[in-house]
């Protein structure tokens, strides 16, 4: 894996821990060295040649960055349900593929947080996910006598070829092509995000996202376009058939597989929809797009057009051509 020094840059300033302390792995072990990590040590960590980690919880009881730790055989599924979560609260959560083949979910702040509020955040997020895992920083302030708690870095160099240790997209589960041009893509989220997320949380626990709004500026799935991303948020009766057809032709377009498709979908209806299409209905717009030739987005449905956004390529691709004619509307409306 090859970077440039803005990749560099921009991963020692996405994993950033205690300036005073930082460990290595050495014979098999986790080693505290004392200091503050250069970029030389960050490249010898991409190189595989030094394996690095953090100490998230600085001094100050502030955190750059959460991180969630999902282990087992159920690691995959309890990472979807927390990702998921993190979306309707408009969070973006970053998701490796660990060492130990687990999940680690990320996400990262513009500036240090108070270690507090993003445990308090995150606490609501697997409460409301049915979902108990490891959290970083795992305190709240560090004991008188201690460094804290220790995560790894991710992107090590000797585990990075065999598929480990990489970010992957958290619908296909695929590690992302270019990795750098993920990491860069990342958006931070701003302190101020997190307090209002605090206060809002009885509130964000009773009321569903509106149909068609764009609520959740920073919603993240995967490499959808925008209309999906925000339909995946879930819909109203009246267009949930049509709806559910058009996602399943997105799903398909992105590469992934009729049953992985079929997997998303059935979890986005029975989670997201009131009510819900039912798993019958869900099966036949799947398998009616995987088995023809469907390739249309349906960007002038009316019943689409209140989920398009501005600056959709797609959008601009058509606007280039003319318009583009959507050649296989279904005909339900349900
Ligand atoms: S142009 Fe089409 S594909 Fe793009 S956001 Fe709008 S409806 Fe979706």
């Amino acid at each position: 894996m090859k970077w440039t020094l803005a990749d560099l840059e921009r991963f020692a300033g996405l994993f950033r821990g205690r300036s005073d302390a930082f460990g290595v792995l050495q014979a098999g072990r986790i080693c505290a060295v004392r200091g503050e990590l250069s970029l030389v040590q960050y490249r010898l960590h991409l190189e595989g040649r030094l394996r690095l980690g953090l100490y998230p919880l600085l001094p100050d009881g502030h955190t750059h960055f959460l991180a969630l730790d999902f282990d087992g055989p159920e690691a995959e599924r309890a990472a979807d349900e927390v990702f998921e979560r993190a979306s309707q609260h408009g969070l973006t959560l970053c998701r490796e593929i660990s060492k130990s083949r687990g999940v680690h979910l990320w996400m990262f702040f513009s500036a240090p947080v108070p270690a507090r509020d993003v445990r308090m955040v995150a606490l609501m997020l697997l409460a409301e996910a049915h979902v108990k895992t490891e959290v970083f920083p795992k305190q709240d302030v560090l004991p008188a006598d201690g460094v804290g708690n220790f995560i790894w870095l991710p992107l090590s160099g000797e585990s990075v070829p065999m598929g480990k240790t990489v970010f992957v997209d958290p619908i296909s589960h695929r590690p992302y092509a270019d990795q750098w041009d993920f990491l860069h893509r990342i958006p931070a989220v701003h302190p101020r995000e997190l307090t209002a997320l605090i206060r809002q949380v009885p509130v964000s626990r009773t009321r569903p996202v509106p149909a068609g709004t764009d609520g959740h500026a920073h919603v993240y799935h995967g490499d959808l376009l925008p209309c999906a991303q925000a339909m995946m948020r879930g819909v109203s009766q009246g267009c949930r058939d049509v709806v559910a057809f058009r996602l399943a032709v997105h799903l398909k377009a992105r590469g992934l597989s009729r049953e992985r498709a079929e997997h998303i979908l059935r979890r986005w209806d029975a989670k997201r929809n009131q009510p819900p299409l039912g798993l019958s209905t869900i099966r036949e717009k799947v398998r009616s797009v995987y088995q023809r030739n469907y390739t249309s987005y349906g960007c002038e449905d009316p019943l689409i057009l209140p989920f398009c956004r501005e600056g959709c390529p797609i959008r601009r691709c058509s606007a280039d051509a003319g318009g583009r004619r959507s050649d296989d509307e279904p005909a339900q409306r349900g």
